[in-house]
């Protein structure tokens, strides 16, 4: 009879990734609960462990689960949407963004996320950091999100954004519901749960709310969640308002440290890159999100060049890191006009950098299989059919992983999907939901 506290997902390609980065034919991965307990040969590890569960990898890759840096699960219903076109930043947010989250009820926002979470199991996610907003629907919120969490068994850290672009009530709502998560967080067993204090951006964050929200993350021993000059305005109005610039802002108010993300970095400047770095502050990159916005390109070969800490996130684009990993190589490219340079930056702010901010975040080390380590793994259809080592890993990833479906995907042990089939959800089901759903939300959205 199978152990079923035991699994060994077999007979495929071990990626390791961290720092043995090794590479395995016919690898397996052997699970004891929620951790790895030994990697190794296949045949070797199915000799001492006849009992454990065989999920036979069929020569495919197995590699660590992808890690989303930033995401918003609550533009999930924008899918269709039709609204005013924009001429800029600002606009985006006001025809769009701004009216979207408004119209979001509870319900919403519930199923908002379980769309996303699904569709990041598929693509092998198995961590994301969320950055959330429902102005209508603040309070309960985080809760509802962090249900769909605990449920789906993916791991995520979860933050609302606040902001005084909804009155006062709205920023005092924000950082109660901020508080709330933190509690649970605290209280939470599973160790898939994290916390940080979101902000919107520094131009809808007064100086009051600013203190309050820093204060909070102080109290909770944790960081700021934060957009951080991804448009000029941001810079325009924070010199305008305050005198300094965004980045001068949030340090001089103590918003920066090595728990804190910057989200966007696009039009900072040199002397706030350095406070940056001398901060240690994480900086959180998202080209398609960028591009999309035309508000330009992060000069982040600049920034990893000065030892910033430069993650990967998706802005709510998508759920699927190998979308995003590509846009950020071929950016690179465009931006330079030099086919040479960001292969490995791309590649390594997904694969090392996301790796050390979750790892930091959730206190275990994520984003590698390593014995000891939480059992967060990936089956890819991917079968090299060109030489893999551990030299050429980033290749096969960008070129071979990111080219196939997922096939199986497993978080702390548990199998939340294999072949192709969802474990901890009904897609139809949800799916069906949200169809149901949605075009009441699209109604009070067109109503704004
Ligand atoms: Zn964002």
């Amino acid at each position: 009879m199978a152990n079923t506290d035991q699994k060994l997902v077999g007979n495929g390609w071990v990626v390791t990734l961290g720092e043995d980065n090794r590479v395995i034919e016919k690898g397996g991965v052997l699970i004891e609960g929620t951790t790895v307990k030994e990697i190794g040969a296949t045949e070797d590890l199915k000799a001492r462990y006849p009992e454990a569960r065989f999920i036979d990898a069929k020569g495919r890759t197995i590699l660590p689960g992808f890690i989303c840096a930033h995401h918003h699960l609550y533009s999930t219903f924008a899918c269709g949407i039709s609204c005013k076109p924009s001429e800029n930043f600002v606009q985006i947010l006001e025809n769009l963004w701004w009216k979207l989250d408004r119209a979001l009820t509870l319900e919403d926002v519930e199923l908002s996320a379980l769309i996303p979470i699904a569709r990041a199991i598929r693509a092998g996610t198995t961590t994301l950091l969320d950055h959330h907003a429902s102005p209508s629907a603040i309070l309960g919120s985080l809760g509802g999100i962090g249900d769909v969490v605990k449920k789906t068994g993916i791991r995520a850290s979860l933050c609302y954004e606040i902001t005084d672009r909804n009155g006062e009530q709205g920023a005092d709502e924000g950082l109660k519901e901020s508080r709330e998560w933190l509690k649970r967080v605290k209280r939470d067993k599973s160790g898939r749960l994290h916390g940080l204090v979101g902000l919107h951006a520094a131009m809808t964050v007064g100086e009051k709310t600013l203190a309050r929200s820093i204060e909070l993350a102080k109290e909770f021993d944790t960081g700021l969640h934060v957009h951080v000059a991804e448009d000029k305005a941001d810079e325009d109005d924070s010199v305008q308002k305050y005198g300094k610039r965004v980045v001068e802002r949030l340090h001089a108010a103590g918003g920066l440290g090595p728990k804190s993300m910057a989200i966007h970095c696009i039009h900072v400047d040199d002397r706030e890159i350095d406070l940056l770095r001398e901060t240690n502050t994480i900086v959180v990159h998202n080209p398609q999100s960028n591009m999309n916005n035309a508000v330009g390109a992060a000069r982040i070969l600049d920034m990893i060049g000065r030892g910033i800490r430069v993650g990967l996130g998706t802005d709510g684009m998508t759920s699927d890191m190998r979308e995003e990993v590509r846009a950020a190589l071929w950016l690179r490219h465009h931006e330079h006009k030099d086919s040479r340079v960001g292969f490995v930056e791309a590649a390594l702010a997904l694969l090392k950098t996301n790796a050390e901010i979750a790892s930091a975040f959730f206190g275990k080390p994520l984003g590698r299989i390593a014995v000891g380590a939480p059992a967060d793994l990936i089956v890819s259809d991917h079968i090299p059919f060109t030489p893999l080592t551990p030299d050429n890993v980033l290749g096969h990833v960008i070129f071979g992983v990111a080219a196939e479906p997922i096939n199986t995907t497993i978080v702390d042990g548990k199998i939340l999907m294999h072949d192709k089939k969802l474990k901890t959800l009904d897609w139809e089901e949800v799916s069906e939901r949200a169809a149901k759903l949605s075009p009441e939300t699209w109604k009070r959205f067109a109503a704004l």
